[in-house]
């Protein structure tokens, strides 16, 4: 061997812990100082590092020993290398509802995320950190020795915490009161804290019991009319940048020219896809729902089918976050099944498989959702073809930071320009198909987006600190003559302006399907009579 490193466990330990600790807290410092100057509060500032850094080097000593040590601080190192990427230029967070994203993601939204940038970030903070580990040689000593080390070291570490948390009790706790939001930023130990948490509610979800709830479900008419309706669930689609609710650019060309009711007031379950999705077709509200209840309990769409309606999912995003386990499921994005493909396979492509589901279907009732890529980012440029690339220039890559915010907004607008197409060719669709009495389109995206406001991008932020622009979505209804003559429009149109959420879509969609059942709750449903 050309060089020997080589130290003690418990030093290795020192080093990564003040490592990490100084490499992955750039946001956390950054946001700190804004709301503690650091000229007034230096001392506080650089209690608050050595806190960290006390209270994480605690925790490896626990875990760390001659087995764990190596694999447990390289996994460390390179975890908290993205983590600082994903926060320093994206401003994200890694709560669990993040983390399950992450872990949710498919291949190609993962290789939007990858930059030359991130790159850098593993290389830098991750990579030749670890290799540094790697080569280090731990020296041998007698058990006893290596006992006593450890324990010494971390009677110190228990020593100064508890030094540090009493002399700055009351900054720190009145810190800790007045920022809730900051100690997500603490890297590594609030992704860790997450971990746990996601972990646990895997853990909870896969040992409840499904229940199944709405069993009581039937269809009830009037008059014997076919029923079909399409929902779309739009992608990270902005209720402000559509013209249609008076954005200032023109985004919506084709559905201007029809008769849709466009609400303007409808917020999101989450700020993010894996927890919007199952929580819109749950029974619980925004509030009461957790992946551990809601994934374990029959969604909207089993009752629908339970009480007789065709039930069809296509999908052109990811998958239906589970929604779709128990009905029918045709996956788009695969160039074979989507006839519309070109760097992507293209949302509109899916329209294709709804007039074939429509004309298998010549009697019964049809409930179909169109998951569509929408307005998916940070790659907005890849989302729509060449023709709808209106507002120009345009952000040509992945990397955000690269990019002016006019460069980035106008690559942003042009997604809702092609969402605005494929809405319209829908809305062609359905009028086509004049042998369906009674056929509407309910469309409404699952989150918003951060273009840049405050200096944010992207989504995902947990609710409670989440800007406006990542919780109000769109949400646009349009019926055929037929259901216009059955449901009173205008009593619709009156709503629009009231402040509706995700939590009405389960009812909503039940009162569209005319289904009766004791979960439905007439209150909550926009189409009520
Ligand atoms: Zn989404």
């Amino acid at each position: 061997m050309m060089f020997l490193i080589k130290m003690t466990q418990v030093r290795l330990i020192l080093i990564v812990a003040a490592f990490l600790t100084l490499a992955g807290n750039f946001t956390f410092l950054e946001k700190t100082i804004l709301v503690y100057p650091f000229s007034e509060n230096w001392l506080f500032v650089c209690s608050l590092l050595v806190w960290l850094f006390v209270f994480l080097s605690a925790l490896l000593l626990l875990l760390c020993y001659r087995y764990t040590i190596k694999p447990i601080l390289i996994i460390l190192l390179m975890t908290s290398s993205l983590v600082s990427y994903s926060t320093n230029n994206y401003g994200i967070v890694f709560d669990h509802n993040m983390l399950a994203n992450t872990f949710e993601t498919n291949t190609t939204e993962f290789l939007d995320l990858v930059t030359l940038k991130s790159f850098m970030y593993l290389l830098f903070f991750g990579l030749l950190p670890s290799y540094f580990v790697l080569i280090i040689t731990i020296t041998k000593s007698p058990l006893k020795t290596r006992l006593f080390q450890r324990i010494k070291a971390l009677l110190i570490m228990i020593f100064i915490f508890i030094l540090l948390t009493m002399s700055f009790y009351k900054p720190l706790s009145s810190f800790a009161r007045e920022n809730p939001d900051l100690r997500m930023y603490i890297n590594p130990t609030y992704y860790l804290y997450s971990m746990t948490k996601y972990v646990g509610a895997k853990f909870n979800t896969s040992t409840t019991p499904f229940s199944q709830i709405g069993l009581d479900a039937k269809i009830i008419k009037k008059v014997n009319k076919q029923r079909l309706l399409v929902l779309v669930l739009g992608e990270t689609a902005r209720v402000d940048r559509f013209s249609l609710n008076g954005y200032k650019r023109q985004t919506n060309p084709m559905l201007e020219k029809e008769d849709v009711v466009s609400f303007q007031k409808m917020t999101s379950c989450g700020t993010d896809t894996s927890l919007s999705i199952p929580c819109m077709f749950s029974s619980l509200s925004r509030t009461d729902y957790s992946h551990s209840k809601g994934k374990n309990m029959s969604n909207v769409l089993d009752i629908v089918s339970h009480a007789g309606v065709e039930v069809l999912w296509l999908d052109n995003n990811s998958d239906s976050k589970g929604v779709a386990d128990r009905i029918s499921f045709e996956d788009y994005r695969l160039a074979g099944v989507n006839p519309i493909c070109d760097i992507e396979c293209r949302d509109e492509g899916m329209l294709i498989g709804l007039q074939d589901f429509i004309d298998t279907n010549p009697e019964k009732d049809m409930l179909v959702v169109l998951h569509t890529m929408g307005s998916h980012g940070p790659a907005y440029y890849k989302r729509y073809p060449d023709t709808f690339e209106v507002f120009l220039p345009v952000c040509q890559t992945n990397q955000l930071n690269e990019c002016s915010d006019d460069e980035i907004n106008n690559a942003y607008d042009n997604t809702i320009v092609y969402t605005d197409y494929v809405l319209s060719k829908l809305i062609a669709v359905l009028e086509n198909n004049i042998k369906i009495d009674e056929s509407a389109m309910f469309y409404v995206s699952d989150h918003g987006e951060s273009l840049g406001e405050n200096g944010l991008y992207l989504h995902g932020m947990p609710y409670l600190i989440a800007p406006d622009e990542q919780k109000k979505v769109a949400a646009i209804m349009w019926f055929n003559e037929g259901l216009s003559l059955s449901l009173d429009i205008d009593l619709i149109k009156e709503k629009i302006d009231l402040p509706l959420s995700h939590d009405n879509l389960f009812h909503t969609l039940l009162g569209f399907m005319n289904i009766e059942t004791e979960v439905y709750l007439q209150d909550m449903d926009i189409v009520a009579q």
